[in-house]
């Protein structure tokens, strides 16, 4: 049944077309469980008919043609009970419906299984016999395992309109779009790029003339994936790994050194393809092969060949993932854009982001809004590899993607795009006012920066300083380690540019979702691993130099702070300011005229919330890192689409987290600022005027509206509303009502496109 099952699993993740995949699925289950009907019904697209789309038992006329109302037959009590029903004699169940047209008579025994996807039906998967009480249990898991397999295939063919369900009068066709999460704020109308990352599967077909240059890339890399097949190899061997473990790179190399899967590239290279989709074609057709086979063995080698094709996937990119034409307004579109790919992409030649992975927290979507591009993360059902060149407009307030735009919609969102500008450079006029309320209270607004070309909009922005500096961006676009002397001069370009105001360096901060290409960290919990802090405490020599180039770069300005990721101790504290105390102490031996810089820690780690006071003695400031603090209170990764609905900086606990952690913090007479993207979200800037917060440090393209905010919202009036909302329980409600009073005050243009 096994065998079986990754047969069906394979034609159903196969089929280009998602009808074949159904037709052939009823048929394989059909003999697999030697049963006289199988069959398929889905919902239609106004949610309310199960149309039966396949079968392989019933008449073929009946297919499209057999519709079911809600309460109709047994397919419609499954879908209602979203579990299986298995029946021994079905036409005796009071929910028994009869068709004739399908030439159902006499089938006794009956198993459905709800297709659910994301908690969503999207319709029944069933089988029938003519004999009674035929079914097993083993049935029953069997189906069950398919539909959630057949849910994702029919969720993807859904989501670009590749199924036409018939439309039923309750609804007209809506145009295609998709609802993703929203990543940076913003519409952006432009064209989609396709980005595949060393995602196989994601690489898109592109027409190329030149085809003998195409074939000379192809030969480059499969040169260098041999090369370094053969390297790896011999370094296991010295390193004395076991001889069967070396083989499968022996035997890479030698795949690669035959006729078959290189000559199958080209020969795709010359039906036009560019080299990574001739790549594609050529896995998945040797794939395909693989899992015809019966022997499971020789089954598995098929992930052997996908392997070897992210290899020569990874070495072609790294010659093409800048794409040599980026046509104009470009929206890149991706399984996984990442914060590198971002940081690499000249700015002025894309207008969006839109990204299968990652949600609101995740560095592309914090990179996206330090670019103050619109971005929309994690669209799950996004079929990338067919959407490359399509229209695309990006909604990155709601979330929502937009394929191939009707007219009207376009028209309505350049509409929406310009009120936004208007918005903007009113906004702009608030620039030298000073973030104050109404009623007095003054909070001071950083920006948040990473990336060298910032500092100059920056500087223009009206920022009071930047409140986080994230010093992993320089290191993740260079082939090594920076130097001292070449981190001193980033380091000192900030502070200078911002002389006179405070300027944060938060200490290396890798790990998690954000890898060094030179320093690789495999980890099974990355985000519960070694990050941040543990990482540079262990690496004495990496930490020492970060910290001597921030000292020497603040010479003569005396404007740093230093800010400590990812504490979660006491000691951390301690042994981080020893190795400060160490570079500064070694550069005053060195003649060097240093101020002793302010330290800082984030909160980002729930145990800090339980230690502000343990802690206030050792440190200058706090700093809520709200980003890691919400994903690790709610225990959801925060790059993880498929959990991204559990994520919610507004869940009353993480209110509930900032309201302590702030009210502790001026309890030991610390300043304490939010540096995460809460600092920037309109919603939760109310409630934390309303906790008197001291700073906000954010993206510079959100500065303009937060001080909106702050010059709109009295502190007494936001205590108010904080005090309703610590009464509140649901996270969405909280949204709702707080974006009520955004509305109410005449600001819903910061949480919506148009104003
Ligand atoms: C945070 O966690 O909120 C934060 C600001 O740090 P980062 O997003 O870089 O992890
Ligand atoms: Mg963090």
């Amino acid at each position: 049944m096994f065998h079986a099952l990754r047969r069906i699993l394979h034609d159903v993740n196969n089929s280009e077309e998602l009808k074949c995949a159904l037709n052939f699925t009823v048929r394989r289950i059909k003999k697999e469980m030697t049963s006289d009907v199988c069959s398929i019904y889905l919902l239609d697209d106004s949610r309310y008919y199960h149309i039966l789309m396949a079968t392989d038992g019933l008449k073929r006329a009946s297919v499209e043609k057999i519709r079911l109302a809600p309460g109709e037959g047994l397919v419609s009590l499954v879908a209602e009970r979203a579990e299986p029903v298995k029946l021994k004699d079905a036409s005796q169940h009071p929910c028994y419906h009869y068709f004739p047209e399908a030439g159902e008579d006499g089938f006794d025994s009956f198993i459905g299984v709800p297709i659910i996807h994301h908690r969503i039906n999207l319709g029944v998967l069933v089988a029938q016999d003519y004999a009674n009480n035929k079914f097993t249990e083993e049935h029953v898991d069997l189906l069950t395992t398919i539909a959630t397999q057949l849910a994702e295939a029919i969720a993807h063919a859904r989501a670009m309109g590749c199924i036409t369900v018939e439309k039923t009068h309750i609804r007209s066709n809506p145009p295609l779009s998709l609802l993703g999460i929203p990543g940076s704020p913003g519409v952006a109308i432009g064209k989609a790029l396709v980005c595949s990352g060393a995602v196989l599967d994601a690489v898109p077909d592109r027409y190329i003339d030149d085809i003998d240059n195409e074939i000379v890339i192809l030969q480059a890399a499969v040169l260098q994936v041999k090369k370094d097949m053969q390297a790896l190899s011999e370094r296991l061997k010295e390193a004395s790994v076991p001889q069967e473990d070396i083989a499968l790179f022996d035997a890479y190399a030698l795949l690669l050194e035959g006729d078959s899967l290189v000559n199958t590239i080209v020969a795709h290279i010359k039906e036009g393809n560019w080299a990574a989709g001739a790549l594609r074609q050529t896995i998945s057709e040797h794939l395909d092969i693989f899992e015809q086979m019966e022997d499971p063995y020789l089954r598995e080698r098929g992930e052997d060949i996908k392997d070897l094709g992210r290899r020569i996937l990874e070495q072609l990119q790294k010659g093409q993932d800048k794409p040599t034409v980026i046509p104009d307004n470009a929206v890149l579109v991706g399984e996984d854009i990442s914060a590198s790919m971002l940081a690499e992409i000249p700015r002025d030649t894309i207008v969006g982001v839109v990204s299968v992975n990652g949600s609101g927290t995740s560095h592309t979507a914090i990179l996206a809004r330090a670019l103050g591009l619109p971005a929309v993360m994690g669209i799950a059902d996004l079929p990338v590899k067919f959407i490359d060149d399509c229209e695309i407009i990006v909604d990155g307030y709601s979330g929502r993607v937009y394929f191939s735009p009707p007219e009207e919609l376009a028209e309505e969102y350049r509409r929406l795009q310009n009120e936004d500008v208007e918005l903007s450079h009113e906004l702009d006029s608030l620039k030298n006012e000073s973030a104050q309320t109404p009623d007095g209270l003054r909070i001071r607004l950083y920006a948040n920066m990473g990336l060298i070309e910032d500092i100059i909009v920056g500087k223009e922005s009206g920022a009071e300083g930047i409140g986080l500096y994230r010093t992993e961006y320089p290191f993740m676009i260079r082939s090594h380690f920076p130097g001292e002397e070449e981190q001193c001069r980033i380091y000192r370009q900030i502070l200078k540019a911002f002389e006179s105001r405070p300027v944060t360096l938060r200490t290396l901060d890798i790990g998690g979702d954000k890898s060094l290409p030179y320093f690789p960290i495999q980890e099974e919990n990355p985000f519960l691993g070694w990050r941040g802090i543990r990482m540079t405490l262990d690496h004495p020599e990496i930490f020492m130099i970060q910290l001597r180039a921030m000292l020497l770069a603040s010479e003569g300005l005396d404007n740093l702070n230093i800010l400590f990721p990812m504490i979660s101790s006491v000691a951390e504290v301690k042994d981080a300011k020893s190795f400060v105390l160490r570079a500064y102490k070694e550069l005053l031996d060195e003649g060097r005229k240093i101020k002793q810089p302010k330290i800082g820690v984030m909160v980002e780690v729930p145990a800090l919330v339980f230690q502000i006071k343990e802690i206030a003695p050792h440190v200058d400031y706090f700093s809520i890192g709200t980003n890691d603090l919400t994903q690790y209170l709610l225990a959801v990764d925060r790059n993880n689409a498929k959990v991204a609905d559990y994520y919610d900086g507004l869940h009353p606990a993480v209110i509930q987290a900032l309201y302590q952690t702030i009210h502790q913090a001026h309890k030991y007479k610390k300043p304490v600022s939010v540096c995460g993207e809460m600092g920037e979200d309109p919603a939760a800037v109310i409630l934390l005027i309303g906790m008197s917060i001291d700073a906000l440090s954010m993206s510079v393209a959100a500065l303009p509206r937060i001080k909106w905010i702050i010059r709109r919202f009295s502190q007494v009036q936001a205590r108010i509303i904080l005090d309703k909302t610590l009464t509140l329980d649901d996270s969405k409600v909280i949204r709702q009502y707080l974006y009520a009073e955004l509305e109410k005050e005449g600001l819903g243009g910061l949480i919506r496109a148009g104003r």
